[in-house]
C-alpha cells in the first residue's frame, strides 16, 4: 500500500522462525529495502533508522508464553532503544506511530443495568475454574453486557504480552512529547489476513481454525466459544497506519483500530467452516486462558472521526485468506503440540469437574 502511494520503503525484520518458518517469505523481492536483523541489536536499530521520515513500529513477540524477560527484551527495551537511538543520533523522523494492541485492556467495557457503562476488571481465576464466564459489574456484581471499548477505559494488561504492549505506547507516547516529535499508539484489534503466518500456533485464530479445519480436525474454542472479538483485516490495518502518518488529527494518542462490531469465536469457526465447505463442530471441553478478556469490541469513535473507515468485512476477509491459504504448500496444523505445551505450562486451564 505505502509503495503503491509513491513511498520509499525498507523493512527491518528478523524473520522469527516460529512466524517465518521456512525462512525469508516470497514476498520479499531483491529490489527491497530489506533489513533482515533484530530490534534488540543497537547497530541494527541504528541503521534501520537513517534517512528515514516516518516509522511504522510493528515488530513484537506475541502470545501467551511465559517467556517474560523475552516479551520485555524485544517489545519494552526493543522499543526503548529505538527512542534512544533516534534522540542520540538527532534523527529528523516526522513521525513515530506504533502498534499497540486491544490487549492493553484488562475486560471490555460493559453495560451494567443499573450503572450503565462500566470497565470490569479481569475475571476472576476461582470464577472461571466454575465454568462460569459471566463478566460482572464492579460495582454491584450484576451480569453485564459487552459494549464497545473506548480509549480513555482503564489500561494495565493482563498478560505479560499485554503489559509489554502498554510499555512501548506509554514509552513512545510520552518520549514524543518530550522531544517534539508527532507519535501515534494504534490499538489493534485482531488482525488478520494473507501473508498472515500459517505456521505460528500461539496467535491468530483465524489462521488456527484455517489449518485446524484444513487437516479435517476440529476448531478449539477456549470457555464456551460465546466470547467476542473485534476483527481488522490487514488491509484495513494498514490503511489505519497510513491515515495515522498522514493527519495530525491522531497525534499524541492512543487510538483504537477495529471495525467496531464483535463477533463471537463460535460465529467465527462457523463462517471459515461455511467458507472452506468443511463442515467439523468445533470443540469447547472447558479450558481457559486467566488472563484472556471475555468481549472486546472496539470504539472506533476516534480514528473514524479522522476520516477512518474500514473496507473489508470479515466474510469477505476470510474469503481472501482463504484464497490466499489455497495457494501455499505444507499446510500443516502445529495446534496440538502447541496445546499440550500450552497445558503442560499452565497456561491453558480447564474448569474443575464437579
Ligand atoms: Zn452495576
Amino acid at each position: 500500500m505505502l509503495r503503491r502511494d509513491g513511498w520509499k520503503v525498507r523493512v527491518l525484520d528478523n524473520l522469527e522462525p516460529q512466524t517465518h518458518r521456512h525462512g525469508c517469505p516470497s514476498w520479499v523481492r531483491p529490489d527491497h529495502d530489506f533489513i533482515r536483523g533484530d530490534l534488540r541489536d543497537r547497530a541494527t536499530i541504528a541503521a534501520a533508522l537513517a534517512d528515514i521520515d516516518v516509522v511504522f513500529h510493528q515488530a513484537a513477540y506475541g502470545g501467551y508464553m511465559p517467556e517474560i524477560a523475552k516479551y520485555v527484551e524485544v517489545n519494552s527495551l526493543g522499543t526503548a532503544q529505538m527512542l534512544e537511538v533516534i534522540r542520540e543520533e538527532n534523527l529528523p523522523l516526522k513521525k513515530f506511530i506504533v502498534a499497540s494492541s486491544q490487549a492493553v485492556y484488562s475486560e471490555g467495557a460493559a453495560t451494567c443495568p443499573e450503572h450503565r457503562l462500566v470497565f470490569p476488571p479481569v475475571r476472576p481465576v476461582a470464577q472461571l475454574r466454575q465454568g462460569d464466564w459471566e463478566v460482572r459489574c464492579p460495582i454491584c456484581h450484576a451480569i453485564t453486557t459487552s459494549a464497545p471499548t473506548p480509549e480513555n477505559a482503564p489500561i494495565g494488561g493482563e498478560t505479560v504480552y499485554g503489559l509489554t504492549k502498554v510499555d512501548q505506547e506509554k514509552l513512545v507516547l510520552l518520549w514524543g512529547k518530550q522531544i517534539g516529535i508527532p507519535t501515534v499508539a494504534l490499538r489493534y484489534s485482531c488482525t488478520y489476513g494473507p501473508r498472515q503466518s500459517i505456521f505460528n500456533p500461539y496467535t491468530g485464530v483465524i489462521a488456527i481454525f484455517c489449518t485446524r479445519l484444513l487437516n479435517d480436525l476440529p476448531p478449539v474454542l477456549y470457555e464456551d466459544g460465546e466470547q467476542t472479538r473485534d476483527f481488522s483485516f490487514v488491509e484495513d490495518i494498514a490503511r489505519a497506519n497510513l491515515l495515522a502518518a498522514e493527519t495530525d488529527a491522531l497525534d499524541g494518542l492512543p487510538v483504537n483500530v477495529g471495525s467496531g462490531r464483535g463477533v463471537s469465536i463460535r460465529e467465527v469457526a462457523a463462517q471459515i467452516s461455511d467458507a472452506l465447505g468443511i463442515q467439523i463442530a468445533p470443540e469447547a471441553k472447558g479450558e481457559f486462558r486467566p488472563g484472556e478478556m471475555r468481549h472486546l469490541t472496539s470504539d472506533t469513535g476516534r480514528i473514524r472521526a479522522a476520516g477512518y473507515q474500514p473496507q473489508v468485512d470479515l466474510a469477505s476477509g476470510i474469503g481472501r485468506y482463504l484464497d490466499w491459504i489455497g495457494a501455499q504448500k505444507d499446510v500443516r496444523e502445529y495446534f496440538s503440540e502447541a496445546a499440550e505445551i500450552l497445558r503442560e505450562k499452565g497456561i491453558v486451564h480447564h474448569v474443575r469437574s464437579k
